[in-house]
């Protein structure tokens, strides 16, 4: 028996044989041809491509049927790609200087474009290096006449054991019997974590080297909830995860029950939950979760999934799309927050050496104003749909907030100019994640509608440590003392300025924070849509005078161990089964 720890990227339980799809790892030798032989691999490419599109659009076309939108957009982006003419003509070209296979242009050209990616020391854009290999991959099958062999015709129940899985290859899988997935490579934010949430697989992703300790049809166990993956589990683990796996999903149907019920403490405190969303289609499960409405819709991801810049109108539709799910509750759109590790990074002929600390969010708005005011345009549009609120990401200072509302005066005027209806009294609230938003607080409270605690960020920046770095990952808590002084002095900034205080970052969704916050007197959150109903209850089995309680023990203390042990202690009698 061996035990792996990653990531937990989708919730829940699977114990199933393993099946490893690595088998797609083409290796292509270089190999000449004669002169003569040019055009009939030209030939082949042009074929290989047009067989690729079929495909593609093929599955495009299934998914339309169950609208996955995440996944139908995924494949958009791959046949925009195998559309593009510049990168047709770079294989071709490369058969034509160097005279070499069809297979060997294919490979080299992608892995090169690919490798550009990858090279970027950066999770993200080195997870946008998969979109390529996908496309590598699918044409590669094309040319060596091997069709998707892979797990398309299962016929019995499987874990899914991969180095690195693209979104494409996810999105295929039969949810009937594929019931896990654990790879080695991947983040929180790859494609295929998207998709395997979205598919409600359990996966755990970043094992480093799984594929190394598994044989295809070993037993394994992969838990998603807490980034667990057991090899040939002995059966005494395996009889424990069974018990598990049923408490698990019973859990599921009692919280489900109480979907309806508002989020208030034992002795009355009333608290909203709110839901994070990075595509429109997720406002649904936010709803069906319980949620109230959003609390932050990342609009980056809007981005990331294609070559060009979406539209003013692409990002009205996606607004109005979530507003309609939410109508009369509130939705906070933040504004993009590219840069660091999104996508901006990749567009860069030389990478920024220190890209958290570099152009990112707010401060690469501010320097492609066009681009932003094309998204203030659309969210003054979409306001007059609903309830919508504005949120500024990472502000540092009070004058990149002067900047941001100033511009945004401007589109307004644009727009008055314009006769075009939209709410002139939105709300503009912004993110406090970095150290000198929260040592500032109280002066930028004078003119923020809101402030949305980012604890993520916050969190990195406050202990100098990069949040998707699994090198220095024991470093990285929101539990840590100093962190939790910072959310401290803007919870009592926000107070005392009288405007609205929510908490959006990681730690709102996670259990054994909710007590403290609650008795720092955060009184709205903002969570991952999955993690609802377990907070919701986590809420109403407290008091607040619990809470208060230990929240003033908590502050009390100066090691983030003695914190942490405190609060999983402390909520996991409140509800065992979330551990
Ligand atoms: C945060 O930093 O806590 C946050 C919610 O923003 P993101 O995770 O999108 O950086
Ligand atoms: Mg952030």
């Amino acid at each position: 028996m061996e035990i792996k720890k990653g990531i937990a990227v989708s919730p829940g339980i699977a114990i199933a044989k393993s099946l490893i799809i690595d088998s797609e790892d083409y290796r292509i030798p270089r190999r000449s041809i004669k002169p003569g032989q040019r055009m009939v691999e030209i030939q082949r490419i042009r074929n290989a491509f047009k067989a690729a599109v079929d495909e593609l659009s093929q599955l495009k076309a299934g998914q339309e049927a169950i609208e996955q939108r995440k996944i139908r957009d995924i494949f958009a982006v791959h046949l925009r790609l195998l559309h593009d003419r510049s990168l047709r003509k770079r294989i071709t070209d490369l058969v034509h200087s160097e005279s070499v296979t069809a297979e060997y242009a294919v490979s080299a050209t992608l892995r090169e474009i690919a490798s550009h990616f990858t090279k970027v020391k950066d999770a993200y854009i080195s997870e946008r290096a998969a979109d390529i290999y996908d496309i590598e991959r699918r044409l590669l099958r094309q040319l060596l006449g091997r069709k998707r062999e892979d797990v398309e015709h299962l016929t019995e129940e499987v874990a899914i054991v991969a180095r690195e899985l693209s979104p494409t290859q996810t999105a295929g899988f039969d949810k009937t019997f594929v019931k896990g997935i654990a790879s080695d490579a991947g983040g929180r934010t790859s494609h295929a974590a998207i998709v395997a949430r979205s598919l409600g697989i359990p996966a755990v992703v970043a094992l480093e080297d799984l594929t190394e300790s598994v044989r295809g049809g070993d037993t394994v166990i992969i838990d998603g909830n807490r980034g667990i993956v057991v090899v040939n589990p002995d059966s005494e683990t395996v009889r424990q995860y069974e018990e598990y796996s049923l408490e698990f999903a019973e859990l599921g149907h009692r919280l489900d029950a109480i979907r309806e019920k508002p989020a208030v403490t034992r002795d009355g405190t009333r608290i909203t939950l709110l839901g994070n969303i990075e595509f429109p289609d997720e406002a649904e499960s936010v709803l069906e979760k319980g949620g109230e409405g959003i609390g932050l819709y990342r609009t980056e991801f809007l981005y990331l999934n294609r070559a060009s810049e979406p539209t003013e109108q692409e990002h009205y539709e996606a607004y109005a799309e979530t507003i309609s799910v939410f109508k009369h509750r509130g939705v906070i759109i933040r504004t993009v927050d590219l840069g660091a590790d999104k996508y901006t990074q990749s567009k860069r002929f030389a990478p920024e050496p220190n890209p958290f600390l570099g152009l990112r969010s707010i401060r690469f708005c501010l320097q492609n104003l066009t681009m932003f005011k094309t998204q203030l345009r659309a969210i003054l549009r979409a306001s007059v749909l609903g309830e919508v609120k504005i949120m500024f990401p990472l502000i540092t200072n009070l004058q990149e907030l002067m900047q941001a509302k100033m511009i945004f005066r401007d589109v307004m005027e644009d727009l008055d100019e314009e006769s075009v209806k939209h709410n002139r009294d939105i709300k503009i609230g912004i993110m406090i994640e970095t150290p000198s938003a929260a040592l500032t607080a109280s002066t930028l409270a004078r003119d923020a509608d809101f402030f949305s605690i980012g604890t993520n960020d916050l969190t990195q920046y406050t202990l100098a440590v990069d949040r998707g770095n699994e090198l220095v990952s024991t470093i990285y808590s929101s539990s840590d003392p100093a962190v939790l002084r910072l959310i401290r002095t803007v919870i009592q900034d926000a107070h005392k300025a009288q405007i609205d205080l929510h908490v959006c970052g990681e730690m709102a969704s996670e259990p054994e924070h909710i007590m403290l916050l609650l008795g720092m007197g955060v009184r709205t959150i903002s969570l991952t849509p999955p993690m609802i109903p377990e907070i919701k209850q986590i809420i109403r089995s407290v008091t607040l005078e619990d809470c208060n309680n230990l929240a003033r023990k908590i502050l009390g203390m100066n090691s983030e161990r003695q914190i942490s042990n405190y609060l999983r202690d402390a909520t996991r009698r409140i509800l065992p089964e979330a551990f």
